[in-house]
């Protein structure tokens, strides 16, 4: 047994701030992060031997619950055969076809390693096959650490305080246009100053990187319109939300909306380093070996990865997962509410399919302002008492927190227990 505080310490002689991706160093929550041991299903021990209900879920991926033994086996078989040829495999045209089922706005997918690689591909192809500069991108929204997007970036770009990194050149930051979520009039207003030099505009359809916050439909209508008038391409960023909405097609069959280029990263890769990006075939055939667009990836299309990926959306495309998950979220994030009003916190959850926010602020929310206005003290001693309780919870107000299907009606009802036991 090994205490989560010496790890943490031994962990900073050698790895910068002692973890390899910020938000998991609780910076904005204080105190050690939890070292994990092992996790099975809908939890976690820490190396304490201290058991946790995760609802972080490796931020999102693990929608089947930790070490699902179906999606283990397939990666221990395919690992029995070798674990990259840096050669085509039958299996990425497999899981190609699998995120054509789910999503009709794509005719072709190119396979990367992480999200962050997607949108920087994403962000090339449309400048490369449009020919123009601009970016439009809103604030709070979340897409990797790609230089052109780390403006005003949320996650824990945003938690950390460096919405706008360091090292990245001026030159290219200017090229990348804001606006406020959910804000059409801005979006117009850019489009008429800028309007043909536009490129693409890139968002998270339902954000997760400044927590759940929902998209107007007349927004996203909006968008898509001007695009159309302007010739610019849309890319939604559904590395988060993507395969976590209670239909097969997502945000896009829910609202109607289509994207050109979208972005899948997380649950595509079963908890395997694996992310896509796809869209219309003329935009796509843009890239190498067809197009001019360069991009490449030794690892890309991994064959552990694609094992992984292909045996979580065969299993949330034929069973009714995806429905059942987001009832089982709804039904907690109404639970949680009402513990809420009945505890008197200035609070409110806000859910949409397999994730929410429980944010402190009763206000409306629908942008990166109003999350702004969150208590973020009550929230810190919120995400510390909730530790206690043994409930891991997102350590960062702008962040969502996933549901896995096994996530089971004891766990949920252990979480609102725990919850109703704190006092702030
Ligand atoms: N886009 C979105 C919407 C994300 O949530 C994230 C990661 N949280 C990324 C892109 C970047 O993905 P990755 O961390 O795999 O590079």
């Amino acid at each position: 047994m090994q205490n989560s505080e010496d790890l943490f310490s031994k962990a900073q002689t050698h790895l910068v701030g002692g973890v390899n991706s910020p938000v998991r160093s609780f910076k904005a929550v204080g105190g050690s992060p939890v070292f994990i041991d092992s996790a099975q299903g809908s939890t976690f021990l820490s190396t304490e031997g201290k058991r946790y209900i995760d609802y972080v879920l490796s931020w999102g991926p693990m929608v089947l619950g930790h070490a699902n033994p179906v999606v283990i086996k397939a990666i221990q078989d395919a690992a029995a055969k070798g674990t990259s040829y840096g050669a085509p495999t039958a299996s990425e045209t497999t899981l190609a076809e699998l995120v054509k089922a789910f999503y009709s706005s794509i005719d072709k997918v190119r396979f990367v390693s992480s999200g962050t690689e997607a949108t920087m591909s994403a962000i090339r192809l449309v400048r490369g096959v449009t020919n123009r500069s601009y970016i439009l991108k809103f604030k709070g929204c979340y897409h990797g650490h790609v230089d052109s997007l780390l403006v005003a970036a949320g996650s824990g770009a945003l938690t950390q305080g460096v919405p706008d990194s360091a090292g990245v050149l001026e030159d290219l930051a200017k090229y990348t246009l804001l606006a406020d979520y959910n804000d059409l009039e801005a979006v117009n207003g850019l489009f008429e100053t800028y309007g043909h030099q536009i490129a693409g505009v890139i968002l998270e359809p339902i954000t997760g990187n400044m927590g759940v916050v929902l998209p107007h439909l007349s927004f996203l209508n909006g968008i898509r319109s001007l695009c159309d008038q302007y010739g610019s391409l849309l890319i939604f960023d559904e590395v988060m939300c993507g395969f976590r909405m209670e239909e097969p097609g997502g945000v896009q069959s829910l609202f109607g909306v289509h994207a050109d280029i979208t972005c899948l990263g997380k649950v595509i890769g079963g908890g395997l380093p694996c992310a896509a990006f796809g869209g219309k075939a003329e935009i796509m055939d843009g890239l190498a070996p067809i197009g001019p667009v360069y991009q490449a990836g030794t690892l890309s299309g991994n064959p552990l990865a694609m094992a992984a990926g292909i045996t979580t959306l065969k299993l949330l495309l034929d069973g009714e997962f995806l429905s059942l998950l987001n009832q089982k979220t709804s039904f907690f994030a109404q639970q949680l509410n009402q513990l809420i009003k009945d505890k008197g916190w200035p609070a409110q959850v806000i859910q949409f399919g397999s994730m929410f926010t429980l944010f402190f602020n009763e206000a409306p929310i629908h942008s990166l302002a109003d999350v702004q206005d969150c208590d973020f003290k009550m929230f810190k001693k919120f995400h510390n008492d909730a530790l206690i309780e043994g409930v891991y919870f997102a350590p960062s107000q702008y962040e969502a927190n996933f549901m896995s299907v096994m996530h089971s009606d004891q766990d949920l009802e252990d979480t609102l227990d725990a919850i109703s036991r704190i006092r702030l």
